[in-house]
């Protein structure tokens, strides 16, 4: 298991699942609690290269690997060697597939699986925190069924891993919503980049200005999104989760709340597919538990409460579940929605025709 020391603390996980007990979540009639089982190497096939997961069990069992920084991993890096990391591995990657097998199979109609989402690992590299691309597996288990999936990412980080891996593909429309690559981590994500061949209009991404508060990040994805995932139909919605868009998070410059956050989990609700949904970033352990709550409320059709249940004052400092109401400069309201005026006119022009769409 990953340390306290870095960002993607587990405890995060801990605290998600001590908010949802307070409130009673999985004790409602339309719950259900699974327990995960580890990604078959099958599963990890759909995507990584064989060589690339003999290393990963390799360093995972203290064993020496000469260039372990070909494949992503090093001491001092994002993605430090620990020991058992292969099995943690296997069993978050092995959750999101269960996710998306539940509702293959018609078992949910939603499904969530927080310790997913780890979007930027490559077929053959472990890149930004994440080892194994669960999103990409559990969509491939969902398109071998026939399924067509659309991917969305709300991240404040670029979903580089999974649009790379469906670049080509026209089976599954990938969009990310994130922080502009000029200011970071992992540096892509442009509107220019809309896929390739049979892909192409099939990648969509919409990048922000630092300090993007709610209103421009959800009108900005009803304007260009929206009536793209409409356009494509669907047969899952699969959404990857990261908090870390949140305004305080400490490795990112977005400014969302947790109204913002809900207001997209809404529209997502709203839209009536069969709706997957991943974890991933989030370094504001106090908003991370919060917004995840909602997102389990949401798929389960409650509102929680704000008033926090018993006990959930012990790791939560904010006091309530939605956060009060936070003033926007004028200044920081018109820089970020001038940028994403001039990103959704972009989208516009490039990607909508694509799709039948009047730019
Ligand atoms: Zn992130």
């Amino acid at each position: 298991m990953l340390g306290d020391g870095h960002p993607m603390r587990p405890v995060r996980l801990q605290y998600t699942d001590a908010l949802l007990r307070g409130y009673g979540a999985f004790e409602d009639p339309g719950a259900l609690v699974v327990n995960p089982r580890p990604a078959t190497r099958e599963d990890l096939l759909t995507f990584h290269t064989e060589l690339y997961l003999k290393m990963v069990e390799r360093l995972s069992n203290g064993q020496e690997v000469r260039d372990a920084d070909f494949f992503g991993f090093s001491e001092i890096g994002d993605n430090p060697v620990y020991e058992g990391m292969y099995e943690a591995a296997l069993l978050s990657t092995g959750a999101s597939v269960q996710a998306a097998e539940l509702i293959a199979g018609g078992v949910a109609l939603r499904a969530f699986a927080p310790a997913g989402g780890l979007h930027h690992a490559a077929a053959g590299r472990a890149s930004g925190f994440c080892i194994f691309n669960d999103p990409v597996i559990a969509i491939n288990a969902l398109r071998k069924r026939g399924l067509r999936v659309c991917y969305v990412d709300i991240d404040a980080h670029h979903g580089d891993g999974v649009q790379n891996a469906f670049y080509r593909e026209s089976d599954v429309m990938t969009i990310s919503v994130h922080e502009g690559p000029r200011w970071l981590f992992p540096g892509t994500g442009e509107v220019h980049e809309i896929g390739e061949g049979n892909g192409k209009g099939f990648s969509v991404n919409l990048p922000l200005y630092p300090n993007t508060p709610d209103d421009v990040f959800v009108s900005a994805f009803d304007e260009a999104l929206i009536p793209l995932i409409k356009a494509f139909k669907p047969d899952v919605l699969a959404t990857q989760l990261g908090a870390d868009a949140y305004i305080h998070d400490p490795l990112t410059q977005l400014g969302m709340t947790t109204h913002g956050y809900e207001a997209l989990l809404e529209r997502f609700d709203a839209l009536g597919y069969p709706w997957l949904g991943f974890g991933g970033g989030g370094y504001d352990l106090d908003a991370v538990p919060r917004c995840w709550a909602l997102v389990y409320g949401i798929m389960l059709g409650r509102r929680w409460p704000d008033a926090l249940p018993l006990g959930a004052e012990v790791f939560l400092e904010s006091g309530a579940l939605r956060d009060g109401a936070i003033t926007v400069e004028d200044e920081v309201l018109n820089q970020a929605s001038t940028w994403a005026d001039k990103k959704i006119e972009d989208i516009k022009r490039l990607v909508f025709p694509l799709h039948g769409l009047a730019s």
